[in-house]
């Protein structure tokens, strides 16, 4: 059984200032050696973790101790995975708009990939890597119009999005890429978007890629990998019962949908569904007021901390940690100066009161990464469960 139900004791989260956030290990090891279980019998599966979900360093000591690669979307990215010993050879570099100085980083380091998205962007990789002395791997980054149903914020594989190259280009980039000496096209690289929870997304995303890889053939190219990123969603309701992402689901889409070429590799770039439900964003009730017929807690906690709520409209289960007493309807909100602040309306929560601890759950991803400073506030510090019982 998993550790998700508990936190460490009352006095134990009370040695650190709050808000901040608490990693339960164990549950991200259970979560990994999930992944690895249903990925393990394929030597030509690859998973690559997405970086820009969470980069604490202790986090992803642990995902490169247990074998995984990285995907990372920024030069910064790229220092914080080879920081934490990632081989740079599993390193795929993906994002819109690359910096010069950010591909010079990556041919230096010597990653696996670039996940290209224009041709300018490729030109100047091309540049970059002619004048270095370097040849630069490249998966075309393909936008294969397939709706993800989740919030469109979160949705980047339309073609009104601004990811990705459209599928009519492919041949005509690639026929580009063979006058550019020094790229070599590796494959080709999707992503739908994120938090997503209908297999049949996923399923249209293997039906989309082998029309393209028929196509492909079709015009005498051929893909040595294909990378089909990340995107698979968690339950952020019941955390408790669901607190390891679907994989096996997940991966038996692939499994039984996409069809590989001999020797071809499949590469996946897992972030929310890794790290989601290991962090907690714990806070300390401040106040305790009421307006009308309306209870607020007020937390010391922000959207400084975590965004998802006033960004997305995300909802996160909320938990009272030391108080026992019979539930109330409150409104949950934080101390920024923006009518945005809020964690969440009406909920349940035992009966609370100043300086009550409380946990903000299925917060390990895109929570710690996305703080601010704004109101001149701190960035929230992030511990482990080991960090908790070294005290
Ligand atoms: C964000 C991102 C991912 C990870 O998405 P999740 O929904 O967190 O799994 C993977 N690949 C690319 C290119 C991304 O931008």
């Amino acid at each position: 059984m998993t550790t998700n139900n508990t936190y460490p004791t009352r006095q134990a989260l009370q040695q650190f200032d709050t808000p901040y956030y608490y990693y339960d290990t164990e549950l991200l090891r259970q979560t990994l050696a999930a992944i690895k279980a249903e990925t393990a019998s394929h030597n030509n599966y690859f998973v690559h973790y997405a970086v820009k979900a969470n980069a604490n360093p202790k986090l992803l000591k642990i995902i490169k101790e247990a074998g995984f690669g990285i995907d990372c979307v920024s030069g910064g990215e790229i220092q914080a995975a080879l920081d934490a010993g990632f081989p740079a050879e599993s390193i795929m570099f993906a994002g819109v708009g690359k910096a010069d100085w950010e591909i010079e980083l990556g041919l230096d380091a010597g990653i696996c990939c670039f996940n290209i998205e224009s041709v300018p962007e490729m030109e100047i990789i091309n540049e970059i890597a002619v004048r270095k002395g370097k040849t630069a791997n490249v998966c075309l980054r393909i936008n294969p119009n397939v709706e993800a149903h989740t919030h469109a914020n979160i949705m980047t594989g339309l073609s009104e999005n601004k990811f990705g190259i459209a599928m009519t280009d492919m041949i005509d980039v690639i026929k580009r890429i063979e006058q550019l000496e020094q790229i070599h096209f590796l494959g080709l690289h999707f992503h739908i978007g994120s938090q997503i929870l209908k297999m049949d997304d996923f399923l249209r995303l293997c039906d989309r890629i082998n029309e393209l890889q028929d196509y492909l053939e079709e015009n005498g190219y051929k893909a040595e990998i294909i990378d089909v990123g990340g995107g698979l969603g968690v339950d952020y309701d019941a955390p408790e019962e669901n607190p390891i992402p679907a994989f096996n689901a997940y991966f038996d889409v692939y499994r039984k949908n996409l069809k590989l070429r001999e020797g071809q590799q499949l590469h996946f770039e897992l972030g929310r569904a890794v790290v989601a439900q290991c962090g907690s964003l714990i806070t300390k009730v401040l106040f305790v007021k009421e307006n009308g017929n309306k209870k607020f807690v007020i937390v010391d906690a922000g959207m400084t901390e975590l965004i998802r709520p006033a960004l997305y409209g995300a909802h996160h289960k909320i938990v009272n940690l030391t108080s026992t007493e019979t539930a109330e309807t409150y409104d949950v909100v934080g101390p920024i100066c923006e009518s945005s602040d809020v964690f969440d309306k009406d909920i349940p929560l035992a009966k609370t009161k100043r300086g009550d601890l409380i946990a903000i759950k299925t917060a390990g991803a895109y929570g710690e990464t996305m703080a601010s400073c704004y109101n001149c506030r701190k960035l929230p510090n992030g511990y482990t469960t080991e960090d908790i019982m070294s005290v």
